[in-house]
């Protein structure tokens, strides 16, 4: 019987499990880095499966990680699981079923191969909704000694490679001086102007920005009154871009656009970065073209759409940089109905969902299988991700 086959018959046997983590998981939605419920969940069923497990500390307290160690000793490959959920809309990004299927193919894997495993790991990842818990981790150590990490995420398509934008938040903070606005206008400096003019500059550059790159603002601030000239003005900007090089070109570009509006008002202009900059997803093709192998013979079909559209995103952007990554997306819903809205938190918990939840956790565990046991896929593995951090 090949992996495929066994994988199969594994997550069938295991798919009870699988469902009633995901759905209890699903029914205690927590925000990012508060996830003490789904974590205690993955540490005791994995623990009860044999796993050595590990907790985080401090802001990473609902990170994990769960161990099984086979007679061999390499290769380590993580299983990334997420949690989070997002304010006010549950597990509409279905977080829910990344950490289910994480918990059945790590299970699956450790009862096939057992001692022919190398190190196999579950690394519970907090905080993706916005909080870069990977980051974190990574600062931290978790990933030292990885060979490959892969997870899977539900979606409105199945596709296995994709890429991911790099992406930045900043706040443009402008200063003016107030003034009566309609008996001595002359005697104020108008924030709120500095604010419109960096929104109409950013928009006149948008035509040359590097493809895919994406810019997109809100105003956070824009006066008291109308009739006080604004002495204070702000907005609060993403800016990404499907390399670093690009990244780096369009922040460059929006950070002049900022100076110039603040000249060309008189104000004074302070800037604030967030210090979390996600870089962008390199996923790791040698590795997915093994996992779109698999789903493929368990009858998902492929999307199609091209790796640079449809995309976000994630903290897991930085984690590729590092170690080499997989992220593919399996199909819950209809095209039509995306993620982080109401209809596709009910797609992941859907006969259909959950369904098609099983078939990525079998490719899952596939894949990892022969990450063990294929001599000649790791170091294919490692070679491209090698050859991606030459070319950079
Ligand atoms: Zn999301
Ligand atoms: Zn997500």
């Amino acid at each position: 019987m090949s992996y495929l086959q066994q994988s199969k018959k594994e997550i069938a046997s295991l798919a009870p499990a699988i469902t009633a983590i995901s759905r209890r998981i699903f029914e205690n939605p927590e925000l990012n880095f508060k996830e003490q419920f789904a974590a205690s969940q993955l540490v005791a069923a994995l623990k009860a499966e044999g796993f050595k497990t590990r907790c985080g500390k401090g802001k990473l307290s609902t990170a994990f990680e769960a161990t099984w160690s086979g007679s061999r000793k390499n290769p380590t490959i993580a299983i990334l699981a997420e949690y989070d959920a997002l304010p006010n809309i549950g597990h509409a990004c279905g977080h829910n079923m990344i950490a289910a299927a994480a918990f059945g193919a790590a299970v699956a894997v450790k009862r096939m191969l057992g001692e022919k495993c190398g190190t196999l790991k579950v690394i519970g990842t907090p905080g993706e909704e916005g909080g870069g818990g990977k980051l974190y981790m990574i600062g931290d150590g978790w990933f030292k000694g990885v060979d490959a990490a892969i997870m899977v995420h539900p979606a409105n398509h199945n596709r296995t490679i994709a890429r991911m934008l790099a992406v930045m938040e900043l706040e443009f903070k402008y200063y003016g001086k107030a003034s009566h606005a309609a008996a001595h206008p002359e005697l104020g400096i108008n924030a709120l102007d500095a604010v419109i003019t960096l929104f109409n500059s950013v928009n006149a550059m948008r035509q040359q920005t590097p493809n895919f790159s994406r810019v997109h603002g809100v105003i956070t601030h824009g006066g008291d009154a109308p009739n006080i000239i604004p002495e204070f003005a702000s907005a609060r900007f993403f800016v990404r871009g499907i390399t670093m090089k690009d990244f780096h070109a369009v922040l460059g570009k929006v950070t002049d656009c900022a100076k110039a509006a603040a000249k060309a008002t008189g104000c004074t202009l302070k800037i604030v970065k967030n210090r979390m900059n996600y870089e962008p997803f390199e996923p790791n093709r040698t590795m997915g073209q093994r996992f779109a192998g698999h789903i493929a013979l368990l009858g998902a079909k492929d999307s199609g759409i091209p790796e640079n559209e449809d995309i976000g995103s994630s903290d897991i952007g930085n984690l590729s940089q590092v170690v080499p990554s997989l992220h593919p997306e399996f199909a819950v819903s209809e095209p039509h109905i995306v993620n982080h809205s109401r209809e596709f938190l009910k797609a992941v918990v859907s006969p259909k969902g959950e369904a098609a939840m099983m078939r990525a956790a079998t490719a899952l565990t596939a894949t990892v299988c022969d990450l063990f046991t294929d001599a000649s896929f790791v170091p294919a593995v490692r070679k491209e991700f090698e050859k991606f951090k030459k070319g950079k």
